[in-house]
């Protein structure tokens, strides 16, 4: 048996808990030792009866005395048991557990470890877990229990039982790191790591098995990644394009404004891997409006100037219809076709210059022929698996496009080279002068009718247009559902409220089509207001609509509600900010607050990340953030160490064998 022997194989364990541990997402006997207690009952020290007290917690070794099975006024089966040690007698109590009285018999001495309270005049202990001291193993009591995270049919004292017979069975882990590392980082050895993480004697090393499975689970990431960007810029070649000072010049000289300083910057990151016989893979962070677009355009139009061909995919078909519009604006002036491929829509197409559709177009052969950049917009996730359709096998072996994700999710820099540790990361960390702030206010309930009061004037006098975002609801399987049913009633309640104005619905269940004219009508002013789920967040681009109005705000991450905001304030018009927030709380009164001050999408970020954790930040789906096992985006002391330790063992293979084999052993990444 080794880490990647099946859970099937191990005794005891049969077809159907087979299938439960797959729910758990635990396949092999590595992610078996990985499943670690999410927390410990500290029943480490034995109390005498007589010393026990009411509303404590605590474990006892005593003899049955006297056992009843009988029923409580409620009719529920109820398992009566009297205990007793040199200090005195105790009651202890269970519902519904008639399994129990074949194993505690009288006379036996057992080990109990609950709570005390008081049953009707006496005090007894309810509902305890149990281990018979001529059979302890010391497994459920008397010790730090683990608790697992657990599904139907598998307990915490299930996992226990398993995990210790594993633990033994599995003798010494092969260590996979060299000594001099385990001294220098002060890491446990695998082993000890591994027994005291789910059999700890002490919190403190408990915590230290933590810290060290963590490290391994963060270092295995990033080396990874380094691993994946290495292979795949050693198979893969890309064409070396030439760009010219002339080419730059042509481009650059055709924008009706100046490039901002860090567009310059990230522009030449961009023309350095450009000219690499090497794929390109970057991710290019910007806030909204930072200017990203006219950045990837820039490689569009390099290709353009080799004689290539290039494919720009965006999430929908209206981002993508958006992107055609800007990109056509600023490249059909300088002679390159650009075409729009969607499942509803095709101008242009196959033999254009620049070609624009969903990422639908993956995999799709004919669409990258000649293709030597792509751009991909708003997938954060655009990994290995993805890549490969872009590869063209030649005679002179296997090209790969220069790639070039964008997205406007800011990622802490830290956060965004490990989760994305296989892309090279270029930020626009600054937004086009003269960009003017959008005046941000939190609006308590009692004055919604004169703020609403204020909207209907702005429209009226300024002939300007509103966004109404309803509430975020959480992700699961029917909450499309619940969403197009919140939408529907704030639409109606915004109906009510603005009864000279022209308003529209927009949802995710709408037939693309539908969207599209929805949009494009909007766009075209013949509505007032949009009244709209957050799928706006990603894109629209609507210069007249300056007023956003966003329901139960305190719902978003920070970073989200900026990404929203970002859909207003895109003309020289000023801009307005209305944030509703349901559930008032100091927390969420300090994270809207950070929204009205002039803060940058990164520093809201962070913030988030500081108040709410990762998870949260982004939306656990699309961001890849609930990933980790053990280790949690906030180790960024952890995520520098291991960092820099993946990059030494990448060039020092023979040191770090074990280590590397372990990684291709545990990586699904
Ligand atoms: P992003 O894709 O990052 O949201 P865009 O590239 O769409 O940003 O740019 C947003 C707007 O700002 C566009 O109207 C674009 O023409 C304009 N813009 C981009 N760069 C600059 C700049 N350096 N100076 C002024 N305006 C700019
Ligand atoms: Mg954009």
């Amino acid at each position: 048996m080794d880490l990647i022997t099946s859970v099937s194989h191990i005794p005891s364990i049969g077809p159907s808990y087979t299938k439960k541990l797959e729910k758990l997402g635990i396949f092999n006997i590595h992610d078996f030792l990985y499943h670690v207690p999410h927390r410990y009952y500290d029943f480490s020290k034995t109390t005498l009866i007589a010393n026990s007290q009411v509303g404590e917690t605590v474990t006892i070794k005593a003899k049955v005395q006297d056992i009843v099975s009988t029923y409580t006024k409620k009719r529920k089966q109820m398992q009566l048991i009297s205990v007793s040690d040199k200090s005195g007698s105790l009651n202890v109590v269970w519902f519904n557990q008639r399994y129990i009285l074949s194993t505690l018999k009288k006379d036996v001495e057992v080990y109990l470890s609950g709570e005390i309270k008081w049953f009707g005049r006496q005090k007894a202990m309810m509902s305890p877990v149990y281990e018979l001291v001529k059979s302890a193993t010391g497994l459920h009591t008397g010790r730090l229990v683990p608790v697992y995270n657990e599904t139907k049919g598998l307990t915490s004292k299930w996992f226990r039982a398993r995990i210790a017979s594993l633990l033994t069975l599995m003798e010494d882990m092969q260590e996979i790191l060299p000594d001099d590392d385990l001294k220098h980082y002060d890491l446990l050895s695998l082993t000890d790591a591994l027994r005291l993480i789910h059999f700890p004697d002490t919190l403190q090393n408990a915590k230290k098995a933590r810290y060290r499975l963590a490290f391994n689970e963060l270092l295995s990431i990033q080396l990874s990644s380094l691993y994946k960007k290495r292979t795949w810029e050693k198979t893969n070649q890309a064409h070396a394009l030439a760009i010219t000072q002339n080419t730059l010049n042509r481009y650059i000289n055709s924008l009706p404004f100046e490039l901002t300083s860090s567009q310059k910057k990230v522009i030449d990151e961009i023309i350095v891997d450009l000219k690499k016989p090497h794929p390109m893979n970057r991710l290019l962070e910007g806030d909204v409006g930072s200017g990203k677009t006219v950045v990837a355009a820039l490689a569009c139009y390099i290709a353009y100037a080799n004689t290539y061909r290039a494919v720009v995919m965006a999430p929908t078909q209206i981002l993508a219809k958006q992107h055609y519009q800007t990109l056509t604006q600023l490249l059909q002036p300088l002679g390159v076709s650009v075409g729009l491929i969607t499942a509803n829509m095709k101008k242009g197409g196959n033999d254009c210059d620049v070609v624009v559709g969903t990422h639908a177009l993956l995999g799709k052969e004919d669409h990258f022929d000649k293709v030597a950049v792509v751009i991909i917009d708003e997938q954060h996730r655009f990994g290995v698996n993805q890549r490969k359709y872009l590869v063209k096998k030649t005679q002179n072996g296997f090209y790969a496009p220069d790639v070039l994700t964008m997205t406007a999710t800011p990622i802490p820099r830290t956060i965004a080279l490990t989760l994305y540790g296989d892309l090279d990361l270029s930020t626009l960390d600054e937004l086009p002068a003269g960009r003017r702030k959008i005046t941000t206010w939190i609006v308590p309930e009692d004055k919604r009718s004169s703020a609403y009061t204020w909207v209907d004037n702005e429209i009226e006098t300024k002939n300007i247009q509103a966004f109404v975002v309803c509430p975020l609801i959480e992700e699961s399987e029917s909450s499309i559902m619940k969403e197009v049913k919140a939408v529907t009633v704030e639409y109606e309640k915004i109906v009510k409220s603005f009864p000279k104005r022209r308003i529209a619905l927009l949802h995710g269940k709408l037939k693309a089509q539908v969207k599209e004219d929805v949009i494009s009508m909007f766009r075209d002013k013949k509505y007032d207001i949009l009244v709209t789920t957050p799928i706006i967040e990603v894109g629209i681009d609507v210069a007249n609509a300056t007023i956003m109005i966003i329901e139960a705000a305190d719902r978003f991450g920070l970073a989200q509600l900026h990404q929203l905001r970002g859909r207003v304030g895109r003309s020289t018009k000023k801009s307005y900010c209305l944030l509703f927030a349901h559930a008032k709380s100091d927390k969420s009164d300090k994270r809207l607050t950070a929204l009205t001050q002039n803060k940058t999408g990164f520093e809201l970020a962070e913030i988030d990340l500081s108040i709410r954790g990762p998870g949260e930040i982004f939306g656990t789906k699309q961001s890849g953030f609930d990933e980790l096992k053990i280790a949690s985006w906030t180790d960024i002391e952890i995520i520098k160490k291991t960092k820099k330790l993946a990059l030494y063992a990448l060039e020092n293979e023979d040191t770090y064998d074990a280590l590397i084999k372990y990684m291709h052993n545990s990586q699904q990444y």
